[in-house]
């Protein structure tokens, strides 16, 4: 969320899921302000409907499979933003500076984007996490794009990288995993 001391000014959103989305409509009537998304997921977000995407390990698989089969809980509908306008480089611009810039990092999904602030801070979304020391994002539709993404991502300035889920990760860190997951990919 883009916003000053009088409120939000607009909403970002760094891919369609449920548990990025799911207050978007609400705060945008709130604060009376525009919800912005990548054009791949704008009609999903305009309809208020997302698809799980798939486990990249047994655990996350699992819960893949049990999602549809829980009764109370939906992932893949929220409250639809039907007002939501497509994501740009220029807009990013246009509400943080110069300076920032919007990239697509898919991989978890098709329609993910990092906001680079700055140039030395990325919010990521779940191009990847940090959650039980782990970084690789544990869903990905895409898991050939990750590693392509963080390399997008490295090849910027940014000193750290602000996953959704977990703490911010030092360029450091990222690189490591990164050539360690290269190098496993290489020799199978
Ligand atoms: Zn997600």
């Amino acid at each position: 969320m883009v916003g000053g001391t009088r409120g939000i000014d607009a909403i970002f959103l760094t891919h369609c899921h449920s548990d990025h989305v799911a207050n978007a409509q609400s705060l945008s009537a709130l604060f009376r302000c525009p919800v912005y998304l990548s054009e791949p997921g704008l009609n999903m977000l305009q309809s208020g409907t997302c698809r799980m995407p798939k486990g990249t390990n047994p655990f996350s698989r699992l819960i893949g499979w049990l999602e549809p089969r829980i009764p109370f809980y939906r992932f893949s509908r929220f409250p639809a933003c039907p007002l939501a306008e497509p994501l740009t480089d220029a807009l990013v611009k246009s509400y943080l500076g110069e300076q920032a810039a919007l990239l697509r990092t898919p991989g978890h999904s098709a329609d993910s984007v990092s906001i680079v602030l700055g140039r030395s801070i990325a919010l990521v979304g779940d191009a990847m996490v940090n959650v039980a020391g782990m970084l690789y994002p544990p869903f990905a539709d895409e898991p050939e794009a990750v590693l392509t993404s963080w390399k997008t991502l490295l090849e910027t300035n940014c000193e750290v990288f602000c996953p959704a889920h977990g703490s911010p990760i030092k360029r450091e860190r990222l690189l490591a995993v990164y050539q360690k997951q290269k190098s496993n990919l290489t020799r199978i």
